[in-house]
């Protein structure tokens, strides 16, 4: 017996509500209950029967025993939260702050239990001399049901159940009649439901190059530790990283562990899997949103009973609860979709850290363009750094223009391609190969720029973006400073001063117009509506049933077209401007990205970069492949500005039902905190979408080096909140955000 007592979290997501709540353990449960059990509880004045999780099991009441209420049952139809998955929640609920029914759901993406689905299959057990009399015994008899199964059973050995009982005619009291007279057995076992249908394919094994060895050595020898550490593969795409990953998980299964692999959802493509399956053939399963609950469910079964040793997917896959896991990989670690944009907005990337220090296992994050936080924590000794510098399949990686397209408008070229691009374009069409245009709008959100110098509007505090607002203001979200549009240029005095408009579909119009023998596709939200629609477009390329493929950010992830020789890429400053300190770090990645997408194949590859900013420091960076470069003016700026990873920074946003109490809240907020020394604190501003459903949103932002001092920042505000009176504002944290308010 463990405890009289049981500390209970309620489910209801409310703040007000998130605390442990004490219960008495009735004698009839005495010694059943554990943490992490779903228990039924009596709550509230009317005593309304609700769900909740058992905590804490204690032999310390923290009331009188005669103002405790008594749990009413185990729930038998939830899954039990295990004691790691609470410890999780614990963490992330301080770490990101979010209540902690919250932080539970997130670290069990299923909590209901699904019907598993049996296979049950009916097997001869007699010797067949001695079931061939027994068979003869039945004719005779006229005995023909018992015949007619024994006759099949005779033939075949072993038969499906639902076979007999279907196919055959046959009840079950006749197959439990055979069963007794131990002429045959049924044995079952649990099917789970496998949402992977891939054949297995023998592959011919890579030597690895000396450089993957090296790297697979090194981290292989780090894992034997009792602590494993974080390590950073900085590798081109085609350096050979993933051969390096499905190596290692090689050697982790051979120790008796297993392995959590994520990739981002876009990311997570047939070929991908392909290569995990046809290397651990029937031991790996997969994550995605597109899974149904049962299938979800089957899934993280498999995993807690040890039938597969490797999980794939997104995010989610994270809280695979492995028993004995050794290895978490995060493939292409700077993407923006690890962080969660729902409470608790956590970023798997440090969750992921978290996690492998509770189970004593190791993580590698690999990408070509890895998050500034990450090369930032590699280069202070905090991750081990591998460098991957050359493509192990041949190629050379493209050549790179940058057009200026503020000479283009200068000598009369109003057109969305400039002449170098135009050139290109045909030429490829002439030859037969092909060609990807990128729109880059990524983060565009009204970004006023101007056409003649290329000056963007910018906040003077903050050096981000600012965007424009209805009613003719230029504002910054971060800071909340706000000036009238302007109707010249500052700089240069034109009046070409404006935001930019083109989407997909005018490129698209364009391209028609001016080359109409040329067979185009076109990817974005709109035509790819469903999965199935982005890999039919995918697919239709790949196989050449197009000259161009004209797309956003979602053509540029991995995908690999040996026949593209040409990529062009439009307005390479939209993501420049995107409002947040981000925004040099994203246009580097996806340039780089989509500059990759050339000559992946035998003929080598162009790329054509089209910007207003020729001279920014991501755009010619790039064009020079040069990451560290990049990294080295990049980190300049962040400490500069004390912006992450120089510092960590706290997003709080504050939602309100009118517009002067949401207001009047931020202010308050902003104003206590700056009472505390050493805080910067940034605002409050109205949010970029100030008003959603009603609501009013107002943000502040606080920068601290520690984030340990934010964490606090958080804790006092919570406090601050809880102490009001009939309040009906609310507000959620953000730490480190990726996306600005
Ligand atoms: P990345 O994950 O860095 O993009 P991959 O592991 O996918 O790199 O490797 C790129 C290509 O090179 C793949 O086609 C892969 O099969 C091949 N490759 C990887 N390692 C080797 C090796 N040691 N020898 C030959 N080819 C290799
Ligand atoms: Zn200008
Ligand atoms: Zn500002």
């Amino acid at each position: 017996m463990r405890g009289k007592y049981v500390n209970v979290i309620v489910d209801i997501a409310h703040e007000k509500v998130d605390r442990p709540f004490q219960y008495r353990i009735p004698p009839s449960l005495q010694g059943s209950i554990e943490e992490g059990m779903a228990v039924t509880i009596p709550f509230g004045k009317g005593n309304k029967e609700i769900a909740g999780y058992v905590v804490e099991v204690t032999d310390r009441a923290e009331y009188a025993e005669d103002k405790l209420k008594e749990i009413t049952g185990i729930r038998t139809g939830d899954m039990p939260v295990e004691a790691d998955s609470i410890r999780l929640a614990g963490w992330m609920k301080r770490q990101y702050g979010s209540t902690m029914i919250n932080a539970l759901k997130t670290v069990l993406p299923v909590r209901q239990k699904k019907k598993q689905v049996e296979k049950r299959t009916v097997s001869l057990v007699l010797e067949e001399d001695a079931a061939k009399k027994q068979l003869a015994l039945y004719e005779k008899k006229h005995q023909t049901a018992r015949a007619r199964m024994l006759a099949e059973l005779i033939a075949q050995k072993e038969l499906p159940y639902e076979l007999i009982t279907g196919k055959l005619h046959i009840t079950a009291a006749t197959i439990r009649t055979l069963c007794e007279a131990g002429i045959c057995t049924v044995h079952s076992e649990v099917l789970y439901r496998n949402p992977v249908k891939l054949e297995h394919r023998e592959t011919e094994r890579k030597k690895l190059s000396d450089r993957q060895r090296e790297i697979v050595e090194c981290i292989a020898e780090d894992l034997k530790q009792e602590k494993p550490g974080v390590h950073l593969i900085h590798g081109i795409t085609g350096s050979g990283k993933t051969e390096v990953y499905l190596t290692l998980i090689e050697q982790v299964i051979a120790g008796g562990k297993q392995a959590i692999v994520l990739i981002p959802e876009i990311a997570l493509t047939y070929q991908t899997l392909i290569r995990f399956f046809n290397r651990f053939p029937g031991r790996v399963s997969v994550m995605n949103s597109r899974l149904s609950d049962g299938e979800k469910y089957d899934q993280f079964e498999r995993a807690k009973a040890g039938e597969i040793d490797v999980m794939i997917g997104p995010r989610s896959a994270l809280f695979t609860p492995f028993t004995r896991l050794g290895l978490i990989v995060i493939d292409e670690e700077h993407e923006n979709s690890y962080k969660s944009e729902s409470m608790p907005k956590y970023h798997a990337r440090e969750t992921a850290i978290q996690i492998a220090a509770f189970q004593g296992a190791g993580v590698v994050l690999g990408s070509a363009t890895p998050s500034i936080e990450s090369y930032y924590r590699a280069k202070n000794g905090a991750y081990r750094l591998y460098e991957m510098t050359e493509r192990l399949t041949g190629g050379f990686l493209p050549k790179t223009y940058i057009v200026d397209l503020r000479q283009e408008l200068k000598e009369g070229n109003r057109s969305i391609f400039s002449r170098k691009l135009s050139l290109l374009l045909e030429d490829r069409l002439s030859r037969g190969e092909q060609s990807i245009l990128f729109l880059n709008r990524r983060g565009y959100a009204g970004f006023i720029s101007c056409r003649s110098c290329g000056h963007v509007m910018k906040c003077p505090h903050c050096d981000v973006s600012l965007s424009e607002h209805r009613g003719g203001r230029l504002v910054c979200h971060y800071c909340g400073f706000e000036q009238p549009v302007v109707k010249r240029c500052p700089v240069c005095g034109s009046k070409y001063i404006l935001g930019f408009r083109a989407g997909t579909e005018q490129i698209e119009e364009q391209v028609k117009k001016i080359y109409p023998r040329a067979r185009v596709l076109r990817m974005d939200a709109d035509t790819t509506r469903g999965r199935e629609g982005y890999e039919n477009i995918l697919s239709a390329f790949a196989n050449k049933e197009a000259d161009i493929l004209i797309g956003t950010q979602m053509i540029v992830k991995g995908h690999d077209f040996p026949d593209v020789t040409l990529v062009g890429i439009l307005a390479a400053d939209l993501s420049l401007a995107a409002g947040d300190y981000r925004a040099a770090e994203r246009t580097f990645e996806l340039l780089t990205q989509a500059a990759g997408r050339a000559g992946r194949g035998e003929k080598p590859g162009e790329v054509v970069i089209q910007t207003y900013q020729p001279e920014h420091y991501s755009v010619q960076y790039a064009a020079e492949h040069d990451y560290k470069g990049f990294y080295e003016e990049e980190i300049l700026f962040r400490e500069m500005m004390q912006y992450p990873p120089a510092a960590h920074m706290l997003a709080v946003q504050i939602m309100a039902v009118s517009e002067e109490a949401g207001e009047a809240m931020a202010k308050k907020f902003a104003e206590a905190l700056k009472q505390k020394q050493e805080l910067r604190v940034i605002g409050p501003a109205p949010a970029s979408i100030g008003k959603v459903n009603d609501i009013y949103r107002f943000v502040i932002y606080i920068k601290h080096k520690d984030y340990e001092k934010l964490v606090e920042v958080k804790d006092f505000l919570e406090e601050f909140l809880n102490r009001m009176e009939n309040r009906k504002e609310t507000a959620y944290f953000d730490f480190d955000p990726v996306n600005p308010y």
